[in-house]
């Protein structure tokens, strides 16, 4: 599906009237999906069913092939010992860096996310998890002590739908970090989304191929992402369209120091369309 622009109304209502329809009744979007634009509300969209299929979704070991040692390369080039994990999702990143020696700690808002990463622990290496439900806007309360790096991974950010969230939370995860600490925060690459339409060419995260994922609604407030399963099952995300220049100036205006962007990987990544996804490296000092 084409995405939606705005002020193309019949269209919208069209959008909306089969996003109704399509809504898996246990995430809760209620009758009018697209009004759905809320922090609080992944909690609800990462529920017990879309958990399951998650790792159908991304498919650990093509997500492991295509990352590489990227994130692992890069926190030991910080001299990094100890991680806090804070989208941990179902486990992927946590595991892959208990893998490599990193003094983990994989931190979730979803009480189900977290509960399927124990599991994948056990499962992927006989690691056992440790593990902290929280919010990041208010990390702080939560976690204790003070990390050299945070990973924010997966197009997690993407979450918070309001402003203030996004600061608080940048805030917290810098308050959680040493005073050389460094935080590792990845998004989809919205601003190709928004300009030029969809055309994920699915290499990075969602590495399953039977998996389609793909935007129903775009403005300039609201990523719809659309996500169908072999079995016929369908689960949505609403997002919010980071743009990355807008994210690095927020990562400045919280206090990080140097921020990195990386496109799908690679340090140079020619035109700003071309990636599907940025990593920006924030550092404190
Ligand atoms: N990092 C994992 C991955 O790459 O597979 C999971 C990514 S998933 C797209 C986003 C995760 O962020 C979910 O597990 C969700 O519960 C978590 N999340 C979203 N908003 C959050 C918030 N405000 N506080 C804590 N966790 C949050």
């Amino acid at each position: 599906m084409q995405e939606s622009t705005a002020g193309t109304t019949d269209a919208q209502a069209e959008v909306a009237e089969k996003s109704r329809a399509d809504a898996h009744p246990d995430q809760a979007f209620g009758s009018d999906p697209l009004a759905v634009r809320e922090s609080d509300h992944y909690a609800e969209e990462y529920n017990e069913g879309f958990v399951d299929k998650w790792d159908e979704l991304i498919d650990w070991r093509g997500r492991y092939e295509s990352e590489g040692s990227f994130f692992v390369d890069l926190l030991r080039k910080h001299g990094v010992e100890s991680v806090l994990d804070a989208a941990a999702g179902t486990g992927f990143h946590s595991v892959r860096m208990l893998e490599a020696g990193f003094d983990t700690t994989s931190v979730d808002g979803a009480a189900e996310m977290l509960a399927k990463a124990f599991e994948n622990g056990k499962q992927y290496g006989d690691y056992v998890l440790k593990v902290v439900h929280s919010d990041w806007r208010w990390l702080s309360k939560d976690v204790k002590g003070k990390y050299d790096a945070i990973v924010c991974l997966g197009n997690s950010f993407t979450h918070l739908f309001d402003e203030n969230d996004r600061r608080k939370a940048l805030a917290e995860f810098y308050s959680v970090l040493k005073h050389d600490g460094i935080l590792i925060i990845d998004q989809r690459n919205y601003d190709s989304i928004l300009d030029d339409g969809f055309s994920s060419k699915h290499t990075y995260y969602y590495c399953g191929d039977q998996v389609s994922a793909e935007p129903e609604y775009v403005d300039d407030g609201l990523a719809r992402f659309r996500y169908e399963f072999p079995d016929g099952s369908l689960y949505h995300l609403n997002m919010f369209p980071l743009r990355k220049n807008y994210l690095r100036r927020l990562l400045r205006e919280v206090g990080f120091q140097q921020i990195d962007t990386y496109g799908d990987f690679q340090e140079a990544y020619g035109s700003d369309n071309a990636p599907d996804f940025f990593v920006h490296v924030a550092t404190k000092a």
